[in-house]
This record gives C-alpha cells, sequence and structure tokens, in this order.
C-alpha cells in the first residue's frame, strides 16, 4: 500500500509524513535521503559526474526506513548527519537532474516500498515513480512561510544559519527541481493538494488521516 506526498521544498512534507506513518502504522520513507546520498557520493568523487554514473551500480550506499526513522549508510559508515550538510543542500538539485542518477532512484524507491504498507514523500513520486499509488497529496506553503520553517528546524538542530542564506537555497532548489527536463516537482493530476500555509502541523495531519479513513484500500486498517 502506498501513500506519497510530494511538494516544494519546506512544505512540511518530512514531519508530516512521518506522523502520518506512525498514526496510520505505516513505514516512512523519505526519497530526497536518496538523492542526498547520491550527493554526497558526487562531492566525495569530486563532484565528477562521469565517476558518479559510473559508480552507479555499485554505489555502497544502504538506505534503512524504518517507521519514522530514516537512516544512510556508505559501506560501514553512517551519513544520515552527513546528507544534510550545507555542501550536499547547494549540489542535490544538480545531482538529482542526471538521468542516470534519477533511474537508479526510481528502482530503489520501488524495491524499498514492495509488499509494505509505506508513506513516501518526495517530489516526483506521485507523476512518475508511483503513478498507480493508493493516496497522492501535493503539499505546498507559500514560499517564506517554507523558508522560515526551514531555518526553525536547523536553528533547533543548533545549526548556524541566515534566513536570508535558507531562503535562497529553498529558492534555488525550487526553481531546479520544478523546471528540469526529467520528472520535474509537479502535482499529480489525481493528487490532493494541500496549502498549509495556514495550517497547524496537527491540522495538516488530521487532513491527511481522513482522507486515509476514507479511502476505501487503505481504511480497512486501523488509523489512529
Ligand atoms: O526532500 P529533500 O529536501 O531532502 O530533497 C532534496 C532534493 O532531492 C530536492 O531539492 C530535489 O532536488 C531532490 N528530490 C527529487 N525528487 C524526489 C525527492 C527529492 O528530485 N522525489
Amino acid at each position: 500500500m502506498i501513500i506519497v506526498i510530494d511538494g516544494p521544498a519546506g512544505a512540511g512534507k518530512s514531519t508530516t509524513a512521518k506522523e502520518v506513518a506512525r498514526r496510520a502504522g505505516f513505514d516512512y520513507v523519505d526519497s530526497g535521503a536518496m538523492y542526498r546520498g547520491f550527493t554526497y557520493l558526487y562531492l566525495k568523487l569530486g563532484q565528477d559526474r562521469t565517476r558518479l554514473i559510473d559508480i552507479l551500480d555499485n554505489h555502497r550506499l544502504r538506505f534503512d526506513f524504518h517507521i519514522t526513522e530514516a537512516r544512510v549508510f556508505h559501506g560501514d559508515t553512517e551519513i544520515t548527519g552527513d546528507i544534510r550538510s550545507d555542501s550536499v543542500n547547494s549540489h542535490v538539485s544538480e545531482v538529482a537532474a542526471m538521468e542516470e542518477v534519477r533511474d537508479t532512484v526510481r528502482q530503489l524507491l520501488r524495491d524499498v516500498s514492495r509488499d509494505r504498507k509505506v508513506v513516501l514523500e518526495g517530489r516526483d513520486l506521485g507523476t512518475v515513480v508511483f503513478p498507480d499509488a493508493d493516496l497522492k497529496f501535493f503539499l505546498t506553503a507559500d514560499p517564506e512561510a517554507r523558508a522560515r520553517r526551514r531555518y526553525d528546524e536547523r536553528i533547533r538542530k543548533g545549526e548556524q544559519v541566515s534566513l536570508d542564506q535558507v531562503r535562497e537555497n529553498v529558492d534555488t532548489r525550487d526553481r531546479i527541481d520544478s523546471t528540469r527536463d526529467i520528472a520535474p516537482l509537479k502535482k499529480a493530476d489525481d493528487a490532493l493538494e494541500i496549502d498549509s500555509t495556514f495550517l497547524t502541523f496537527e491540522e495538516q495531519v488530521a487532513r491527511i488521516l481522513q482522507y486515509i479513513r476514507s479511502t476505501p484500500t487503505l481504511s480497512q486498517d486501523k488509523v489512529n
């Protein structure tokens, strides 16, 4: 059973997807973490696109998605924290626009979701990766609210960053993500759009759970 939540950076997809997964008894899958993992490798390889493409069949990345936890490993080294660095933030949209990387991630996402109940979050899940998902959401919020949320989140983690820096990164990623040729950030025609600008977190989650309860293929499961 597949539920997807797509939308631009900072719309609250991760926190919402995790809470929905927890309350609906699903596992949470973060597709952005995969693109971030490949960006970590790209930086390790000196930003050499050809070398990155050469190692895609033997990338040694491992993604461990379990209930609300998403951990990433490269070989034996955990890189869950490293994939959120400024340098990964700055290069991830460039790497995510590479066709070979998208093919690899698409396959990984389908493999990790097979025969499981999952809530996935990303950019192209409803349009390209899971066109037949049981339920699709497109979560948005106005750009200033999104920059502010991302900023608050990073400050809470103790990072030293300015609101301007965060705003610029969010704007740049959205521009690249929505204008790239392959699998751009886009609402699927059959996705339910939720604008979270004026919704509390709890209202946002409640709205999604309500849709899950009223979807016949999903509602036989206990949703709290
Ligand atoms: O969701 P998150 O902000 O971690 O995603 C990081 C980047 O990964 C996005 O800005 C986008 O470039 C890429 N991405 C994508 N398709 C997805 C998920 C993420 O292109 N399904």
